[in-house]
This record gives C-alpha cells, sequence and structure tokens, in this order.
C-alpha cells in the first residue's frame, strides 16, 4: 500500500478550520474528519439522554453504545444524521464541557486514530496536531483574533436565523478558547512542529492558496 497522507489542522473556535480543510481536502483528495463535531454529537446525545457531565456512570454507559461515522459529508450517530442539529450555542458548550472529561476524549481520540490508519485524511480540531496524529505529514495551527472569530461567527448564525447579539457571540468564543486551552487533558496548543498561520484579515481564497502551497 503506497504511504498514507495525514494533515493536521488545529486552532481556537471560529478560526475557519472547517472551511479550509474541507476545500483543501477536495483538491487533494483527502477525507475529511471534522472531530469537533464528534465532541458535538457526544454533548447531543447526552443532552437527548439528561445525562450531565457530573454522571460518570451513566455517561460511560451512554458512551459505551455510541457510535460515530461520516459518510458522504454528514455525520451519523448512531444511523441519525445530525448535521445541523450539533450547530447551536447549547451543544457548543456542552462539547466543550464533555470534552475535558478524559471518558469522552478516550473513546473519541481512539475512533480517530483509525480513521487516519486507513486513509487518507485531512483532520481538524484542537489536539490533532499533538496528540491524535503526532506524526501526520503536514502540521497546520490556525488563528485569529477573538474579534475576528466572533464576527464570522455571528454572520454564520444570523444568517440561519439564531437571535444572538455580537456581544454574546464574542464572550462565547473567549470562554470556550479559556475552556479549550487550559484544560489538563490535551489543551488546545500548536505542535512545535505545525506551521502557524494567522488568518486576521485574510479571505478564505488566500487562506486555501497559501495551505496548498504549503503542502505542495
Ligand atoms: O470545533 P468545534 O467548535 O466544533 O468543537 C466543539 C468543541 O469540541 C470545542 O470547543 C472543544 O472543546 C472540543 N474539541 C476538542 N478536541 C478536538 C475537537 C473539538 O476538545 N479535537
Amino acid at each position: 500500500m503506497s504511504k498514507l497522507i495525514r494533515v493536521a489542522i488545529d486552532g481556537p473556535s471560529g478560526a475557519g478550520k472547517s472551511t479550509i480543510a474541507k476545500a483543501v481536502g477536495k483538491q487533494l483528495n483527502l477525507d475529511y474528519i471534522d472531530t469537533g463535531a464528534m465532541y458535538r454529537a457526544v454533548a447531543y446525545k447526552m443532552i437527548a439522554n439528561n445525562v450531565s457531565i457530573f454522571e460518570m456512570e451513566k455517561l460511560e454507559k451512554l458512551l459505551a453504545g455510541t457510535e460515530i461515522d461520516f459518510s458522504n459529508g454528514n455525520i451519523i450517530l448512531d444511523d441519525e444524521i445530525i448535521n445541523e442539529k450539533i450547530r447551536t450555542p447549547e451543544i457548543s458548550k456542552m462539547a466543550s464541557d464533555c470534552s475535558a472529561l478524559p471518558q469522552v476524549r478516550e473513546k473519541l481520540v481512539a475512533l480517530q486514530r483509525k480513521m487516519g490508519e486507513t486513509k487518507n485524511v485531512i483532520m481538524d480540531g484542537r489536539d490533532i496536531g499533538t496528540n491524535v496524529l503526532v506524526d501526520a505529514e503536514f502540521k497546520l495551527f490556525m488563528t485569529a483574533s477573538p474579534e475576528e472569530r466572533a464576527k464570522r461567527r455571528y454572520i454564520e448564525l444570523n444568517e440561519k436565523g439564531e437571535k444572538v447579539s455580537f456581544a454574546q457571540v464574542l464572550k462565547d468564543i473567549k470562554e470556550r478558547d479559556h475552556n479549550d486551552s487550559t484544560r489538563a487533558l490535551n489543551p488546545l496548543k500548536k505542535a512545535e512542529d505545525a506551521l502557524e498561520l494567522d488568518t486576521t484579515g485574510m479571505s478564505i481564497e488566500e487562506v486555501i492558496n497559501c495551505v496548498l502551497k504549503e503542502i505542495k
């Protein structure tokens, strides 16, 4: 079998990782794995089953019976397509909270590594370059200022008809940044061998071209 190509993209919420990973993956024929969506899927299932982050026994049982997969651009949780259902502020918060739990990380990281063992992938998240795919062929750490990221998220939520204020979106982003970068287990951090790209003020096209040039 020829050598696998694995691209790892990390960075804070709203840095544009998924937009870039999807576009670059398409150009280079790599399967896109959105690991944030996997934490969101667990959060969705916890809320649906009334399980809090303090109920370890219930949570472990729930995780044991959980299957998550990607197919044709869809995220599938136990045979249910959950694409849009996991993009709400409530799920964002719960995903950030449950991602600090060792039980949740252990299960999802094992799944992610398995996905990276069998196919060419471009995977985005918080700990891909530092933990999930430490020997990835290419690592990118994408950032942008909190204000720029909040602006992008605010426009996106508005387009979907969600009633939120800019101040609230900015507050949520800063809170998630804090949660993600200060948790004990696999916090958000640039891998030493990752290329850092601050996308503040850059267009999507500019970022895609820059990343493609670096990978090639
Ligand atoms: O990227 P997204 O905003 O969809 O991720 C949702 C949450 O999942 C993040 O706030 C983060 O706490 C968590 N996450 C993580 N590790 C990853 C991907 C996401 O802890 N590899």
